[in-house]
This record gives C-alpha cells, sequence and structure tokens, in this order.
C-alpha cells in the first residue's frame, strides 16, 4: 500500500471515528431550531412539557459534552466518492469499519451489534455487514463525502413498506403514510422526521426513505409536485393528534420528507422510515490530499 492510500485510510478512519460520536452528541442546528419552534406552537401541556424535557435533554448533553440519547444506534454512513478520489470503495469501506469500532472503544459507547439469529454481540458496533454504508459515485471529482447517520432501534422499528397498485394513485400513497405513522404511536419516539420513499422497486422505496430522513429538517425535494406532497403529509400527520411522544397534541412530526424514483408501470411502491427527534447526522470532506473538513449541519 502507497503512503498516500496508507494516509486516506487513516483519514477516512479518523472521520469517521469523529464523526460517529459527534453526531451522537451534538445534533444539528436545523434540528434544534424545529425542535424548538415545535415546543412554541405546542397547545397541549403534555406536549410540550416533552418538548421541554427534549430541549433540556440537548442542553445537558451539551454543558456535559455527553451523548442526546443511550441509543446509540446502528452506525449507517452515506458515502459520495469522486471517480478521482484515491482510495479504492472497499478500503473505504474497511477504514469505515476501523472509525467505527475505535469510536466505540475509545469513547466508550454501547454496542448494539449482534447476530441476526444468535442475538450475539459482534463487537464494537461492526458485524456482518455492519457498518451499513450507501454510495454515491461522481465523475470528474477527487473528493470524498462522508455522511453519519446513526439510526437508533426505536424509530427503525418503526420502518414500514406497501406495494400499492398504480390504481392506488397518490390517495394510495398518503393513506399509508398515515396509517404508518398513526400505528406507529409513541413508539418512534415523536415528534421527527417522516422518511418517505416511493417509486423504484421495494427495496430500493426503501433505501429512498431512509435518505429521506437525512435531510436537514425541513428542506424540500426540488420537483415541485413532490415538494407539494410533502406539504400536504406535513399538515396530514400533524393533524393526527398523536403528538409528542405519543401522549397527544399538535405536533406529531417535524417534517415530513420524500424522495421518489421512476418505476415500473405496474408498480407503486411506498416505504417510510421514521426518524425519531435524535435525528443525529454528521458529515465530513476529505480531499484527495487527505484533509478533512468536518460540517455538522449537512
Ligand atoms: S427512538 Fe431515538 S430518541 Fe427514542 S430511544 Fe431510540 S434513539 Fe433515542
Amino acid at each position: 500500500m502507497s503512503a498516500v492510500v496508507t494516509d486516506l485510510s487513516q483519514a477516512v478512519e479518523d472521520a469517521a471515528a469523529h464523526l460517529y460520536v459527534w453526531a451522537l452528541k451534538d445534533i444539528p442546528q436545523d434540528l434544534r431550531d424545529a425542535l424548538a419552534a415545535a415546543r412554541d406552537r405546542e397547545t397541549s401541556t403534555t406536549g410540550k412539557r416533552v418538548l421541554e424535557t427534549i430541549t433540556r435533554n440537548v442542553e445537558i448533553a451539551d454543558d456535559e459534552r455527553n451523548l442526546v440519547c443511550q441509543d446509540t444506534g446502528i452506525a449507517v454512513y452515506y458515502c459520495r466518492v469522486g471517480e478521482g478520489f484515491p482510495l479504492h470503495p472497499a478500503r473505504i469501506y474497511d477504514a469505515l469499519r476501523a472509525g467505527t469500532e475505535r469510536a466505540t472503544v475509545e469513547h466508550p459507547l454501547r454496542s448494539n451489534t449482534v447476530h441476526t439469529l444468535t442475538r450475539e454481540n459482534t463487537g464494537q458496533n461492526v458485524g456482518f455487514r455492519v457498518p451499513i454504508v450507501h454510495w454515491d459515485f461522481v465523475p470528474d471529482w477527487d473528493g470524498l463525502d462522508v455522511k453519519c447517520v446513526p439510526k437508533g432501534s426505536g424509530s427503525e422499528n418503526m420502518s414500514f413498506l406497501k406495494m400499492c397498485v398504480p390504481a392506488d394513485g397518490v390517495r394510495g400513497i398518503k393513506q399509508f403514510v398515515l396509517e404508518s405513522i398513526v400505528g406507529a404511536g409513541g413508539k418512534p419516539c415523536p415528534p421527527g422526521i417522516v422518511g418517505v420513499g416511493i417509486g423504484g422497486s421495494a427495496d430500493y422505496a426503501m433505501h429512498l426513505a431512509k435518505e429521506a430522513i437525512a435531510r436537514p429538517v425541513g428542506t424540500r425535494n426540488p420537483d415541485p409536485e413532490v415538494a407539494q406532497l410533502e406539504d400536504e403529509l406535513y399538515e396530514l400527520l400533524n393533524e393526527t393528534g398523536v403528538g409528542p411522544m405519543g401522549l397527544g397534541g399538535d405536533v406529531t412530526v417535524l417534517s415530513c420528507h420524500i424522495e421518489h424514483a421512476d418505476t415500473h408501470m405496474t408498480l407503486n411502491p411506498v416505504a417510510v422510515n421514521y426518524q425519531c427527534w435524535a435525528a443525529r447526522r454528521a458529515s465530513a470532506h476529505i480531499s484527495s490530499s487527505g484533509d478533512i473538513e468536518y460540517e455538522r449541519d449537512a
């Protein structure tokens, strides 16, 4: 392995080790603003108290440089790899894995990863196919962007997929999203971000739903028709009365984000992925020479 590749591996490992802990401790500003706005507009006494407690929880985590929630989640990374980035994705994966492991040992963090059948703990938040890494490849670029989105189980357990038929149309999509969130109640620690993936195939719709929850709170899809559906669902979801922690109130969700893909003429897949109020994410840009720039709010 050449020196530059070794240095790049080290840079990616360092970035992953930092991002995993940073994301767990210091939630993005857009999320802080959305939680404060939710607290201010909530009219139910119980709901307001829940949102005040969440705000206080975040302040204490800041003051004590501690985690915003005990569930350190499953480590998920989104990578945008430039075609000229001089480290192969196989080596990037190894470095992300090493960084996840290092963060878990050094902090230390709770280790959540287990074998899916035996339930035996597999080590330091790594295991077979864990961490989970999603890849995008970017032409005419030599950088690497890494976003760490640790996902707690309470909200991940509230993931739903329905293969609607085309005749169900947009109405069917709305109905499924509403049924999913009302059915989830307080389990995914609301209010959070509802990610919706529509189109593609069954697996891709769920991938898109997950990608949607990793966007900054309140951002809108660039396609105006999709953005309109995001607004409509946001309004409808907040009319359900589920409220903070499912205890009733005006604020059930902070935002609804949709990602979409074209699909087969006889398909209409809809996936829902809930992101709890602790919508943790942190990003880094790594240059081809190994310089790291961190960005909390990307
Ligand atoms: S769902 Fe989110 S806020 Fe609730 S316990 Fe899990 S990580 Fe924490």
